[in-house]
């Protein structure tokens, strides 16, 4: 049978993985980390580090195709890997979504509103960018930054030398602050044959920079769900994508801005686990295979809530609910902050 190989052994890793067993497949999954969640249901895993060449290149040799988790996978690591097998989705999916400023260039280009922009490199281009976007603003690193991680606000200029300090001498941009009503993201696939299909977007509540909630449906006007459905097919398109990408977006009095794109599986799809026949993750793997698609249609509307940290001690409680499904990605550490499960919570009819 395939080998389907994954780079990167979290949680995302894990489901993925659940995900193509069943479909036959097996999983060799690379984590350079001890213990991943992923290595629990995995075929194989490798255990190295991304300036591994060999590893790297036998890791190549031994699967059919190559997908990931996170989309910071170090260039010289994709070179190596890209001379032996497909990855999927590309390069340029990799390329664009690694740096913020790439990616709002890319997105802006592409006919898209984001919020207002500008690259920063020290005080003086800061000082410029806010006597343009001004305040309130958020400073941001371009790269390696989840979870609100490489973030600093600006509520006034007075606070730019502290935000240019906490991006410790990193390359930033600065955004306006979008005023949105609610957030929303969209988990979109397109298949080796450039079919696409879109799950239906989902409201996002955060908490600490860190995603709380994803409501199904998203409360917003029928035109503004289609919208969003067709500016993230128009992105996978442009990127001539293959695979699950999440696109998070704002939803303002003046329409939908871009925050960002992932692409990947995503944090705000993991309701589709209890709403769709075919999830985000059985999608991911069936486009990164050359399958066809599923239809991404829903069946019922669901809560999802992340299990984060301490929430865990409320697993016994949430194992006794009706119409809520566990998923728990088998971290023996809790820490603060740190995502240890989500629980899928199913409204019926009636
Ligand atoms: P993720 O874990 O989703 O990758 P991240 O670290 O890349 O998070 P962002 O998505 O850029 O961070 O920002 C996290 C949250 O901060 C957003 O979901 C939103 O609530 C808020 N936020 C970010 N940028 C803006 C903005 N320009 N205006 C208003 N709110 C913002
Ligand atoms: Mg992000
Ligand atoms: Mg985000």
């Amino acid at each position: 049978g395939a080998v389907i190989g994954i780079l990167g052994g979290g949680q995302l890793g894990r489901m993925l993985a659940v995900a193509a067993s069943r479909l036959g497949f097996r999983c060799h999954v690379f984590e350079p980390g001890a213990h991943p969640p992923a290595g629990d249901v995995a075929w194989k895993v490798t255990t190295a580090g991304y300036d591994d060449a060999a590893a790297l290149r036998a890791f190549a040799e031994s699967v059919d195709v190559i997908t990931y988790e996170f989309e910071n996978i170090p260039t010289a690591a994709l070179d190596i890997l890209e001379a032996l097998r497909p990855i999927r989705p590309g390069r340029e999916a990799l390329r664009v979504s690694q740096d913020r400023l790439i990616e709002k260039d890319f997105l802006s280009g592409s006919g898209l509103t984001v919020a207002p922009y500008a690259d920063v490199g020290d005080a003086a281009s800061l000082e410029a960018a806010l006597a343009r976007i001004g305040t309130p603003a958020i400073l941001k690193t371009r790269r390696f930054g989840y979870d609100g991680k490489g973030q600093a606000r600006i509520m006034a200029p007075g606070d730019a030398g502290q935000a240019l300090a906490d991006m410790a001498g990193a390359p930033a941009v600065l955004e306006g602050f979008v005023d949105f009503e609610r957030e929303i993201s969209v988990i979109a696939a397109r298949g080796v044959t450039g079919e696409v299909a879109c799950f239906d977007p989902g409201e996002n509540v955060h908490e600490g920079g860190i995603l709380r909630t994803t409501t199904v449906p998203a409360e917003i006007r029928p035109m503004m769900q289609a919208d969003a459905v067709l500016l993230a097919g128009q992105i996978l398109n442009a990127l001539d994508y293959v695979g699950v990408m999440g696109v998070e977006l704002f939803v303002t009095g003046r329409g939908l801005v871009v925050n960002e794109i992932a692409p990947r599986v995503h944090n705000s799809g993991h309701w589709t686990q209890a709403g769709c026949a075919v999830d985000q993750f059985e999608q991911h793997i069936r486009a990164v295979a050359g399958w066809p698609l599923g239809d991404g249609g829903r069946h019922a509307d669901v809560v999802m809530e992340n299990l984060i940290g301490e929430d865990m001690d409320r697993v016994p409680e949430i194992a006794r609910e009706r119409h809520a499904s566990l998923h728990l990605y088998g971290k023996t550490e809790v820490k603060p902050g740190r995502k240890m499960g989500h629980v899928n919570r199913v409204k019926t009819a009636g």
